[in-house]
């Protein structure tokens, strides 16, 4: 079975790294010249580092993060809101650097299963294979086409065709700064919610602190002339202590922004011999921290069943969907939620937001999110 990957991102790494642990060597073709991830962190819950336990990168990723023991919610003030205690989770969530999981997912690869600058252009299917053409000009052909190239997918774009991903109403700034700071506990990440605005600190270990923020804003808007830097100063001014000075301490070039989208989960991941993974086919907004892990999810799933079943290719991708529609449709549209009660701007909104978490027992709090965070792939 030949397989090619579009995109050598999370997702398609991760799925080379599930064929590879067999005997298969998946093509992995990536449009940019390097593998890389940005420079920030990512959080992987439970059901994510059951896969890379799978992937036998278990005891390598808690090596290079930070355990997460408990989240907390806050007010602008600095009131506790709420705690949700993850130190029960088994195996371990955990807070890592973008690049060190890229790293380590590519670790195993060969160069000659990884073709760079090659962006995807079109696929066509010829009897039971799978012509790819690329931009470049370049062709080559495989038994499963799997597009794992993400929100803007061009693999989606033929075969759902399903336009543009849909904006949040919110941008995500993220950051990355080595601090070494009293008031910002290893395992212990923390979300603030303000009017229209949060502010996350994420402990990575080693005193690298990752932040995001978001605030309220039409999609696309021009940076602001003073610089984002400056944005999120005055947007942050008299939030409680360290969020000033996370964001003074952070270089304005190594400040990044991304608008947030998503898509309303659609059926018809595949189409023949070629299927979707990973954002491609179930974009999700950032507010579970769930996208990368369910990429993850996907690349053992699908692996898994297309080593089971090597002949009939098609109805192996149907099932690949319908295994995995449920639980990325219920994640897509958790997170949707999360992040819009989390932006709510009003006085009685925000009022009514913190009387929820006051009044919410912990407990049943966790008991919704066990089934996103215990899942075993
Ligand atoms: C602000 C923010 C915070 C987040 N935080 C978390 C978190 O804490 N935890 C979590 O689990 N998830 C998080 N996510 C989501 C997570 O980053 C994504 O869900 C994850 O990266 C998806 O992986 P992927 O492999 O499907 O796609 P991607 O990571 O987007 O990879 C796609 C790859 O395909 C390549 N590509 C694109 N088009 C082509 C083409 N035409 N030809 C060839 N190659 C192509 C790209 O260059 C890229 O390398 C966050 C996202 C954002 C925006």
């Amino acid at each position: 079975m030949k397989i090619i990957i579009i995109g050598g991102g999370i997702g398609g790494l991760a799925t080379a790294l599930a064929f590879h642990q067999h005997g298969l060597t998946a093509h992995v073709y990536e449009r940019a010249d390097a593998l890389r991830e940005v420079g920030a962190g990512i959080s992987l819950w439970s059901n994510a580092t059951h896969v890379l336990q799978q992937l036998g990168l278990l005891t390598d990723a808690i090596e290079v993060s930070a355990r997460v023991m408990a989240i907390h919610l806050k007010n602008p003030a600095g009131k506790i809101l709420n705690v949700s205690r993850v130190e029960q989770y088994e195996p371990p969530m955990l807070g890592i650097h973008r690049a060190d999981l890229l790293k380590m997912l590519q670790r195993d690869l060969s160069a000659q299963q990884i073709h760079l600058n090659h962006t995807f252009d079109r696929f066509e299917q010829v009897g039971d294979q799978m012509r790819v053409h690329f931009t470049n000009g370049a062709v080559d052909e495989c038994d499963v086409l799997i597009g794992a190239d993400g929100l803007n997918s061009r693999v989606r774009q033929q075969i759902i065709s399903d336009g543009k991903p849909r904006y949040s109403g919110y941008p995500v700034w993220r950051g990355l700064v080595e601090v070494q700071r009293d008031d910002i506990p290893l395992g212990q990440p923390s979300e603030t919610l303000g009017a229209g605005a949060r502010f996350g600190i994420f402990p990575l270990g080693k005193g690298r602190i990752y932040w995001y923020a978001t605030a309220n804003l039409p999609e696309a808007q021009p940076e602001p002339p003073t610089g984002r830097k400056q944005q999120l100063l005055s947007l942050f001014q008299g939030w409680h202590t360290p969020i000033f000075d996370l964001i003074a301490a952070t270089d304005e070039i190594n400040i990044l922004r991304n608008d947030c989208y998503d898509r309303p989960p659609t059926h018809g991941w595949s189409q023949g011999h070629a299927v979707l993974i990973g954002d491609a086919a179930h974009p999700t907004t950032p507010n579970m921290g769930q996208g990368g892990c369910m990429a993850l999810e996907d690349a053992l799933v699908l692996s898994k069943l297309l080593l089971a079943n090597p002949v009939a290719v098609p109805a192996t991708l149907k099932q690949f969907e319908q295994i995995r529609f449920a639980r990325t449709a219920k994640i897509t549209k958790l997170s949707r939620m999360f992040g819009t009660v989390g932006q709510w701007d009003s006085k009685f909104g925000v009022a009514w937001r913190e009387l929820m978490f006051k009044l919410t027992p912990a407990y049943l709090m966790d008991l919704q999110l066990k089934s996103v965070y215990q899942y075993q792939a």
